[in-house]
């Protein structure tokens, strides 16, 4: 049955491609990859790169294994590799249009379900040229391996501005690992592919410090923790929020926000740095848009005692 879906959805990717070149309306996809909503006057489009399968260990490396195991089993989980969502979202505001994250691109092939932004972009009519901005919330090779395909940057503006925080820019002139738990392989991914983005990109880069507003109520900040430059992405306008958390927030982290991500350079500063977070989305009641929460990943944080819970939005039709 996985194989034939599997077939289906590469021969849908295939056709959008055809069509996409003939200028025929591409068709839909079997199952959703994209979810609209409005933050006031901006409009927000949470984009499903599709999905990845790290070692389902590295989603909590300082728990007692029984511990994650247990926790994996009430979720219904493989104890070995799960489906872990992939989410961009493009925001509009103002004259602008401005993508946050760009997928894992074709970094690691090792994870032939992700990867397809620029197919998904097209299927929901947003031109690659009609970008303005790129936000970057941390350069590992699923956020930045989009604008490393072949051809995608000859079909992005020349004017384009990609935002990132100095500090991750200059993390990865020389990059620590020690602290993450990484598999050697997607360490080294990792190193070539920001090392390639950097190579590439460098004279569109406009390098922030701390914060730096986009556009109209749209504010990059950074947090630290996941990698030094870690940043979100929060959104405000006409009373509503939202938060692009990128990876500061994890499926786990709910029930579990001390746990570790083996992903984390700083794993401390990054527990510290979604604890803040996910107070502040609680006591806000801001809308939360994660990178691997499941998609579409509009939700909200309630407190629940000494941890939260996740209470995902219901689609509005
Ligand atoms: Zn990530």
């Amino acid at each position: 049955m996985n194989q034939i879906i599997r077939n289906i959805r590469q021969k849908t990717i295939k056709s959008l491609d055809n069509t996409s070149r003939s200028g025929r309306a591409a068709p839909d996809e079997l199952v959703p990859s994209r979810y609209a909503l409005r933050v006031g006057d901006i409009d927000v489009l949470v984009i499903s790169d599709g999905v990845l399968t790290p070692p389902a260990e590295s989603m909590a490396t300082n728990a007692d294994p029984s511990v994650r195991a247990a926790w994996l089993d009430d979720m219904f989980l493989s104890r070995d590799a799960f489906d872990w969502a992939l989410n961009e979202v493009v925001v509009r505001s103002g004259d602008q249009t401005i993508l946050v994250d760009s997928g894992l691109g074709l970094e690691y092939p090792d994870f032939p379900r992700a990867g397809q932004l620029v197919s998904r972009l097209e299927a929901a009519g947003i031109d690659l040229a009609s970008v303005t901005d790129v936000v970057l919330t941390h350069m590992h090779f699923d956020h930045v391996g989009g604008l490393l395909v072949d051809g995608v940057k000859d079909r992005l503006r020349p004017d384009l501005r990609i935002h990132v925080a100095a500090a991750e820019v200059k993390f990865w002139a020389s990059p620590d690992f020690s602290r993450t738990a990484m598999p050697p392989a997607l360490a080294d991914v990792a190193r070539r592919a920001a090392t390639q983005f950097l190579d590439e990109y460098r004279s569109q880069l406009r390098p922030f410090e701390e914060e730096y507003e986009v556009a109209p109520g749209v504010v990059v900040a950074r947090t630290g923790g996941h990698t030094p430059g870690h940043s979100v992405v929060r959104l405000v306008s006409g009373g509503d929020r939202l938060m692009f958390a990128g990876d500061a927030v994890f499926p786990v982290s709910f029930d579990h926000p001390d746990w570790h991500n083996g992903f984390e350079h700083d794993p401390e500063e990054a527990t510290r740095v979604r604890l803040r977070l996910l107070r502040e989305l609680a006591t806000t009641g801001a809308w939360l848009v994660a990178t691997h929460m499941p998609f579409p990943s509009v939700g909200r944080v309630a407190v629940a005692g000494d941890v939260f819970r996740w209470v995902p939005a219901w689609w509005d039709y």
